[in-house]
């Protein structure tokens, strides 16, 4: 893709002296990973294509942007200093909040000297008699580095559906990805918000009291439920800085990476109106919650499932004035966690609104857009304002666009022609010293801490390698094979359907296979631990300098 110039903060052209680790995006992986990095003593460099730090928290800069983590679960928890030192202020903060954590972090540890901005990597080369990487940004500079980290993220690369005309239209048109650094004005605008994705549906309730009117293009609805999200309190501050270790205990442990407890029953276990008012209750929890405390077998058991999805309907009838605009909100063709669940907050009331309309994408399809507006099969609305909440190419976007050639110059992209193919999610075979921590097969949850395990990982590999005298490592076909349809045989029980983005299913031609690690954490915990125990048997170890080695 091409990035936008963004506000490079700081873009003097590198080096280059030859690097030991050169880490790719400046998010919440690649931000841990150069710190670890450097921690370890590596030389390390990190290029950024964006203007600031951040990752998606640079990126997507919409109005109503947060987490739908609780805060201080996905901050960093590598220093019990960082952690209190910085107080958040709502249990899931938004976009501004975060982004200035994530500077904080990065001057905190005086990081940004290590980091260059505005500097798409566009190829990356592997040289099989150095063992090096060449890593080229769009400007031309040349870095030449051991080991490559690519954290380029998974939700990085944004992805516009290609509607004929998309180019003619005349008004202002951002994706939420690509969100622009000064701030778009909305007061009294006729605008259209095309997706009602996790980021559609966040800044729908955010622009709608300041706009003129409102149209949202709905391709699927989703099955919304409330974000909860609160002020933390000043006791419940201390609290946290109170239990950090038996959080930290619980976070480095739990499958999903979250705090919330797992329900000891079975949605069938408990009388209609036992289940009902637990229903009420998990209405009323916190985010993620309402999937992961949720009853056992909600994704499971397709009765129990669809129990889930008729109390949510409810809801949203019970929300929603106009009855036909309900039944429009309501999915009909997929049950809970199918596809990515998103949290909302005011999001149905919204369409009470006099001023929001809704457009059903399935009822009446989009045929083009047109200078002024955007034409449907019922006729053209037109618009000041278009906002692409139209997500991203999942998993292996940012990978399959930075140029990357290993062995034999094979390129990634075509040794991934099928699907990606890995081992934990971290190495592909034919590309020595790479690695992609937060990247395709990673598990599911709450980010940073499963990304965070795979950069422990990644350098406690390099400081293994370093410690015992070798200087390339390769992970074995036999394992990246084994890895890979763990994965792809595992992914029929995941609850995600092929629906699912998780699957590549939003972008045409894309091959349609898990992007996820349908192990989840315990399974990616079990096979780290069993490397290190193995001391890397699934990997080949090496001397680069050795010339018998050189292409082995
Ligand atoms: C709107 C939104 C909300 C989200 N909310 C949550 C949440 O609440 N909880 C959660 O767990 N996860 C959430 N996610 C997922 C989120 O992506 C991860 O939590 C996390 O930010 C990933 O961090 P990362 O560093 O791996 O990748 P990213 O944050 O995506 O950073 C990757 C960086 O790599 C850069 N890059 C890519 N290609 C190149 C290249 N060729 N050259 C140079 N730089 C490049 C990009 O510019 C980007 O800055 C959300 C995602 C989105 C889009």
């Amino acid at each position: 893709m091409t990035f936008p110039d963004t506000r490079p903060e700081q873009a003097a052209a590198g080096p280059t002296a030859d690097i030991d680790v050169l880490v790719v995006g400046a998010g919440v992986t690649g931000i841990y990973q150069l710190y670890r990095a450097l921690q370890a003593g590596f030389s390390a460099q990190l290029l950024e294509a964006g203007g600031g730090v951040g990752g998606t928290w640079f990126w997507n800069r919409y109005p109503g942007a947060r987490f739908d983590s609780e805060s201080y679960t996905y901050a960093y928890l590598f220093s019990q200093e960082l952690f209190e030192a910085w107080e958040w202020n709502e249990h899931f903060a938004e976009q501004p909040e975060i982004e200035r954590y994530l500077n904080h972090v990065v001057d905190r540890f005086d990081l940004r000297r290590h980091m260059r901005f505005g500097a798409p990597v566009t190829s990356s080369t592997y040289d099989e008699s150095s063992g090096m990487w060449t890593v080229v940004t769009d400007d031309g500079t040349e870095y030449r580095t051991r080991y490559f980290v690519a954290a380029t993220g998974v939700l990085s690369v944004p992805y516009f559906p290609d509607v004929p005309g998309r180019e003619d239209f005349r008004g202002e048109s951002h994706h939420t990805g690509l969100w622009p650094t000064v701030p778009v004005d909305f007061a009294g605008k006729r605008v259209a918000v095309i997706g009602t994705g996790s980021s559609g549906v966040q800044i729908i309730p955010a622009i709608a009291g300041e706009v003129a009117s409102l149209t949202v293009y709905q391709r699927s609805a989703n099955w919304c439920t409330p974000l909860n999200n609160s002020p933390i309190s000043p006791e419940e501050q201390a609290r946290l800085r109170a239990d950090f270790d038996a959080m930290c205990e619980t976070l480095n442990t739990s499958a999903s990476g979250f705090l919330h407890p797992i329900h000891d029953r079975q949605t069938f276990d408990d009388p209609i109106h036992q289940r009902l008012a637990f229903f009420e209750s998990m209405w009323r929890s916190p985010g993620f919650s309402k999937l992961t405390s949720n009853y056992t077998d909600l994704t499971v058991n397709h009765a129990a499932n669809a129990l889930w999805c008729e109390f949510i309907a409810e809801k949203v009838r019970s929300i929603v004035r106009n009855p036909e605009t309900a039944e429009r909100l309501i999915p009909k063709d997929h049950l809970y966690a199918e596809k990515r669940p998103p949290f909302v907050t005011g999001y149905y009331e919204t369409y009470n609104n006099p001023n929001v309309s809704l457009v059903d994408l399935k009822q009446t399809p989009m045929v083009r857009l047109t200078q002024s507006g955007i034409e449907t099969s019922e006729g053209v609305r037109e618009f000041d304002v278009i906002v692409w909440a139209t997500g991203f190419d999942f998993g292996t976007g940012a990978l399959a666009r930075m140029g990357i050639r290993g062995r034999q110059d094979l390129a990634l992209e075509e040794h991934w022609a099928d699907g990606p193919k890995t081992f934990l999610g971290i190495q592909t075979a034919g590309f020595p010293n790479f690695f992609f921590p937060g990247g395709p097969h990673a598990a599911a949850g709450n980010n940073p801490r499963y990304n965070g395990d795979q950069v422990d990982f990644v350098t406690d590999t390099l400081i293994y390698l370093r410690d015992h005298g070798y200087d390339r490592i390769e992970v074995e076909v036999a394992a990246e094979e084994r890895w890979t349809e763990m994965i792809d045989t595992g992914a029929v029980l995941s609850p995600f359907g092929e629906s699912s983005y998780y699957f590549g299913s939003n972008i045409p031609g894309k091959p349609r296979k898990y992007l996820l690690n349908s192990g989840g954490r315990p399974k990616l915990f079990k096979e780290m631990r069993r490397v290190r125990d193995t001391e890397y048997e699934a990997f080949k170890l090496s001397r680069a300098s050795d010339p018998a080695e050189a292409t082995a």
